[in-house]
């Protein structure tokens, strides 16, 4: 004990209960406000939180779950699923968000492949879960988000419980207990575009580190004084860990239940002074449409952390011209999600303007806690030079190490360097450590040995004025293997030729990486956390050169 090589600083293990306990203490009247699943508004805070938090973790535990169990959750974001992630995390269970939008097959091969002990689910979910049950044998009780007015009189759900019963029925005497910060606290598995979803099991000295740095000034930046709404479901990455991070500093938090849409994100962002927010681009774009189309302006909205998939340039440039900054960010549900964030450094404060929005478009540089390279097929590092695009690979307490219920580690050895994940995008790196993803691997269109971006043809289509929305997919080619193919969706109203998009690439890109052909289509599909679904692209226009000829 009196060995020099030791600190001599208390032994508190990083647990999620503490970042609950803090905001109660020391924000305990800062509002959670939340667009309810019943249509209400309502207020609550950080005291009510933590209080009501405390009651649920009696009761599940009431209910017979013990430590290390999964209870899963099929909801939207409300303060009654942030009860939820506390209550479950911080007396040792793991809380294990399902993306409602997701396939009723694939809702159920997760819940099962979790083992889910409870399903915790809102309202307007009750049909889907009643149709889901008979395929969740092992899901012993299920609760219903809301009050006894709107519980059904009757139910296919033998034994359905109320939330708001379950928390009455309590008195919240229950002090968070303390225990390995190693401890599993939720699970959230991974939109499983090729094969069967994978979890990836976060403990509590991962989320708590990564709270941390997502607070920081050059991440997320987010203090006291912020009124954040997480636009990104709470059942996509914990929400980016922002119902962490609002914790840690101690902020308001609006949470906007299900309604996604500009014009019900607009309102709340005006009645609630919302400051900060964070979501995938689809979702910017359903709101700058709105605000464009109403000849709106936000004011106080000024910051924005857009990821997810790569924000194209020109969404960008409308946020700012509402007076919102953009901040570029890439991370992934393995990664808890933050690596890395677009943020300048002081010797980029001379650039001129289109310099920085150069680099500023770029997913940025890695925050404490993560580190990142890009390796070739041998995993040997490339050159940091902007230009050489490869494999890219991270590490960190917050990255995983092995999925939920694999025995086989995802990690590769790279050269000299140890075991890194090898995330499955393709990026460059410049002298600054500023990272650009060029594709996921899988998506990057292999022409004639050379690799052409998709996502940087999409961000072109994406600045024509007459586009909506764009795709770039690999068409099978005779000649090439592949060759760029671009969808698009116009914009209402809104008409341009094959002939006239094909043109807008010229200057803006090598004359053979072009797209070959353009197709018009009037909807471009979604994954179900919003992300251009490539997969189901590919599989239908895969031979569209072949079959034209
Ligand atoms: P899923 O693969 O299940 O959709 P994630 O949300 O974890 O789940 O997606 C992570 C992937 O999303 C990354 O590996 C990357 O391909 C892509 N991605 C995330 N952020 C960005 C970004 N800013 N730019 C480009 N791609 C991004």
């Amino acid at each position: 004990m009196n060995s020099p090589l030791y600190g001599r600083m208390m032994q508190m293990p990083l647990l999620i209960s503490s970042l609950l306990t803090h905001a109660a203490r020391h924000a305990a009247d800062t509002e959670i406000v939340s667009r309810r699943v019943e249509g209400d508004i309502h207020r609550s805070n950080w005291a009510r939180v933590e209080q009501r938090a405390r009651r649920l973790a009696q009761a599940l535990r009431r209910l017979g779950c013990e430590s290390g169990d999964r209870v899963g959750t099929l909801a939207w974001n409300t303060d009654r699923h942030l009860e939820i992630y506390y209550a479950t995390s911080g007396s040792q269970l793991v809380c294990h968000t399902i993306n409602p939008r997701l396939f009723p097959q694939q809702i159920a091969w997760i819940a099962n492949d979790a083992a889910d002990e409870v399903l915790c689910f809102d309202l307007n979910l009750l049909p889907l879960v009643e149709q889901l049950a008979p395929q969740l044998p092992q899901v012993r009780h299920f609760v219903l988000m809301t009050d006894r007015a709107h519980m059904p009189t009757q139910s296919a759900l033998p034994g359905l419980l109320c939330y708001e019963e379950l928390l009455a029925a309590e008195d919240g005497h229950y002090a968070w207990p303390v225990f390995d910060e190693q401890c599993a606290s939720s699970l959230c598995y991974t939109s499983g575009t090729t094969g069967h979803p994978k979890g990836a099991l976060y403990s509590h000295r991962s989320t708590v580190l990564h709270a941390y740095a997502a607070a920081l000034p050059d991440a997320m930046a987010c203090s006291a004084s912020d009124v954040v709404l997480p636009a990104v479901p709470m059942f996509h990455v914990n929400a980016w860990g922002l119902p962490y991070t609002a914790a840690l500093v101690g902020c308001k938090l609006v949470l906007p239940g299900p309604k996604l849409d500009g014009a019900s994100l607009y309102e709340l962002f005006e009645s609630e002074k919302v400051t900060f927010s964070a979501g995938v681009p689809t979702l910017w774009m359903g709101l700058m449409e709105h605000v464009r189309s109403q000849s709106l302006e936000f004011s106080t909205f000024r910051r924005t952390v857009i990821g997810g998939s790569a924000c194209p340039p020109a969404l960008m440039r409308a946020l700012e011209e509402y007076g919102v900054h953009v901040i570029h960010a890439w991370g992934m549900t393995e990664m808890s999600p933050l690596g890395s964030l677009a943020r300048l450094q002081p010797k980029h404060a001379a650039l001129p303007a289109a310099e920085k929005h150069r680099l500023l478009e770029k997913q940025g540089k890695a925050i404490y806690g993560v580190d990142i390279d890009v390796v070739n097929d041998a995993h040997e590092p490339l050159p940091w030079d902007g230009e050489h695009a490869g494999h890219l690979v991270a590490r960190g307490p917050w990255v995983i190490e092995r999925y939920w219920n694999e025995d086989d580690s995802p990690l590769v050895d790279v050269k000299g360097r140890g075991a890194w994940f090898p995330t499955g995008d393709v990026a460059t790196m410049d002298p600054d450590g500023f990272m650009q993803i060029t594709d996921r691997s899988k998506d990057v269109i292999k022409s004639g040995g050379e690799w052409i971006s998709s996502i940087e043809l999409e961000c072109i289509a994406m600045a024509h004025p007459a586009v909506k929305e764009a795709a770039v997919v690999a068409a099978t080619h005779p000649t090439w293997d592949e060759r760029p193919l671009l969808l698009v969706q116009l914009k209402a109203g809104a008409s341009v030729t094959r002939e006239a998009l094909l043109s807008f690439y010229k200057g803006r890109i090598a004359h053979w990486q072009t797209p070959d052909d353009v197709v018009f289509v009037d909807e471009l599909p979604h994954t179900a956390t919003g992300k251009l679904s490539k997969l189901t692209l590919r599989a239908k226009y895969k031979d569209w050169l072949v079959r034209k000829g």
